[in-house]
């Protein structure tokens, strides 16, 4: 396994510095023009797959490549084992079921589909390969402060994104396509509620794992994220007189 050591773990620190610079290429491009899925679909961006198919494909890779990445841990790696098991687990349900919960969603076009693939094959390989094979911890890490605070972010996190995602889903009735103001849960405090769920739970895996390549990750989240809840943010207010105007955009209290 580790034969190949010293220059794949090169190869996953430069793929992380290239993820954060993604993300920060992102957030700089999303200034000028939104991130052209959901309510920002455009046929300018290729044709648009229906809603549905889209998130199961393009979300799949990021499954099913660290799924088959975690047969290589050796049973005495638990914590491996574990961290490997929050990121699959994630995406279980961003693939498996979340697709199916969508109502009446916009189509993507298949530029964004296409990226989000990519990214999904990227992200899968990196986070997967780091932690099935290279990042080594104490046999009590399961124990230790870090991992126990990184969790309950992820834990919360992921709680917060499902809790909200379920919230934007129920504004609609059956056959309804339009947009109403969300109410309850995190969105009280901030726009994008169901995308600081999502950043908080890859910080806290981040800490959990304290490793370059999860870092890298919830910084490229929150790059990407952060700027997709500015555009919402942004796109109720003017939609909506009546816009809660204490409302901050994505982190509660701050921002
Ligand atoms: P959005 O908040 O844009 O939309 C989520 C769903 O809710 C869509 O089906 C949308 O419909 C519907 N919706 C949103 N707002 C309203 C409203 N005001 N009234 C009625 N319906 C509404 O989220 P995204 O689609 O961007 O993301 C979905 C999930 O994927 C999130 O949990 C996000 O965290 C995650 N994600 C993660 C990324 C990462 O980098 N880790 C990147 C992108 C997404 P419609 O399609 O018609 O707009």
């Amino acid at each position: 396994q580790r034969a190949a050591g010293p220059r794949e773990q090169r190869l996953l620190e430069l793929l992380s510095y290239g993820l954060v610079a993604l993300g920060a290429v992102s957030a700089l491009l999303l200034r000028f023009i939104p991130m052209p899925y959901g309510r920002y679909s455009s046929r300018r961006f290729g044709w648009l797959l229906p809603a549905r198919p889209a998130w199961l494909l393009q979300e799949l890779p990021a499954l099913l490549v660290p799924f088959a990445l975690a047969a290589c841990i050796p049973a005495w790696r638990l914590p491996n084992a574990v961290l490997l098991s929050c990121f699959i687990l994630h995406y279980v349900h961003r693939a498996l079921i979340f697709p199916f919960l969508i109502r009446q969603g916009k189509p993507t076009p298949f530029f964004t589909f296409l990226l989000a693939l990519l990214f999904c094959i990227y992200n899968g390989y990196l986070q997967g390969r780091s932690l099935s094979t290279y990042a080594e911890y104490p046999s009590d890490w399961l124990k230790r402060p870090c991992f126990i605070a990184g969790f309950m972010g992820w834990l919360i996190g992921m709680a917060i994104n499902i809790h909200s995602d379920h919230i934007l889903r129920n504004l609609r009735k059956p056959g309804e396509t339009g947009y109403k103001i969300p109410r309850g849960g995190m969105f009280e405090y901030v726009s994008g509620a169901n995308f600081f769920g999502e950043i908080l739970e890859w910080f806290g895996f981040a800490l959990a794992c304290c490793t370059i390549e999860s870092l890298a990750f919830a910084l490229c989240t929150l790059f990407i994220l952060g700027s997709r809840a500015k555009q919402h943010h942004q796109w109720y207010l003017e939609k909506f007189e009546d816009y809660p105007k204490n409302r901050k955009i994505v982190i509660p209290f701050v921002y």
